[in-house]
């Protein structure tokens, strides 16, 4: 294992790379990743702004943030004109970390976005005004491929997808690289695949350890090297309203975290 060096504090912020957090698959650890990679990368000085793009709000949640109770949330800035993005966005716990939060409002939009012009660009068009003041912004998306998902890949330069170290882990995969492709060839030819992530490791089990290898032998360096291990501390910090990483800092669930964001930001996908 390579142990990732402990990156260089930035001299100054901006403009942001936003990278969407993908896969159609549910309880995959798209939200858990989002958050405390988002945490992690925060702790590394870096300025982070989460995108809650799943009408369950589990990544506000997760944060302490209860969007059902909030007055303009991402719903509002895809949907009505004249609202701003940063008078949406709020502050969390975490220093350095901000969130773009999300309630049942946004399954709407689904529905509501498609008799729209530039449908599938509304996300991006509201980042564009705040882009500037992040170093990275990470966009927690919604297990599907529709048109949420597809506004997240049009606004993201990258694209990482948490993958669970399970038997079915790899059905879908191909379906969602194909989503993927569209979207590059007719909507944003520079986003690409930055990483594939491993989650719910179980090392006691060799079957934790087959999915791995074939995830391996299948995607060969975009896997990272960092594997998240399945362990009861992440759904104990969801209840928490709190990233593992200031729950139980010094966990082994904290230390991976802090571990692929040190990773993702040697291999560039993050300043
Ligand atoms: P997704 O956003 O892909 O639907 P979540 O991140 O919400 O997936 O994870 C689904 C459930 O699994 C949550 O209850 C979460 O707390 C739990 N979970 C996520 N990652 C792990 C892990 N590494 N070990 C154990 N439980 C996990
Ligand atoms: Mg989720």
């Amino acid at each position: 294992m390579t142990d990732f060096p402990v990156p260089a504090a930035l001299d100054g912020h901006g403009p942001a790379r936003i990278v969407a957090l993908c896969n159609q698959k549910g309880g995959v650890g798209k939200t858990t990743t989002s958050v405390n990679l988002a945490a992690a990368l925060a702790e590394y000085g870096r300025k982070v702004l989460l995108v809650d793009f799943d009408p369950q709000g589990a990544a506000s949640a997760g944060l302490g943030v209860q969007s059902n109770d909030l007055e303009t949330t991402v719903y509002d800035l895809l949907m009505r004109s004249g609202v701003n993005t940063k008078d949406v966005i709020v502050e969390t716990q975490v220093q350095g970390l901000d969130l773009l939060p999300a309630n049942i409002d946004l399954s709407a939009a689904e529905v509501q976005l498609v008799g729209e012009v530039a449908r599938e660009s509304a996300l991006a068009r509201a980042l564009r005004t705040v882009e500037d003041d992040y170093d990275t912004i990470l966009i927690d998306c919604q297990p599907s491929l529709g048109l949420l998902t597809v506004n997240g890949l049009v606004a993201a330069h990258g694209v990482l997808i948490p993958l669970a170290a399970e038997f079915f882990a790899m059905r879908g995969v191909a379906l969602l690289v194909d989503t993927i492709t569209k979207v590059q060839d007719r909507l944003n030819p520079r986003l690409t695949i930055d990483a594939i992530i491993p989650t719910m490791y179980d090392g006691r089990t060799l079957h934790s350890h087959e999915v791995v290898e074939r995830v391996r032998d299948g995607f060969g360096d975009k896997v990272t090297e960092t594997m998240i291990h399945r362990t009861v501390k992440f759904p104990d910090a969801t209840v928490a309203a709190e990233p593992i990483t200031s729950y139980a800092p010094n966990h082994q669930g904290a230390k991976a975290y802090r571990e692929l964001a040190r990773e993702l930001i040697a291999r560039g996908v993050f300043a």
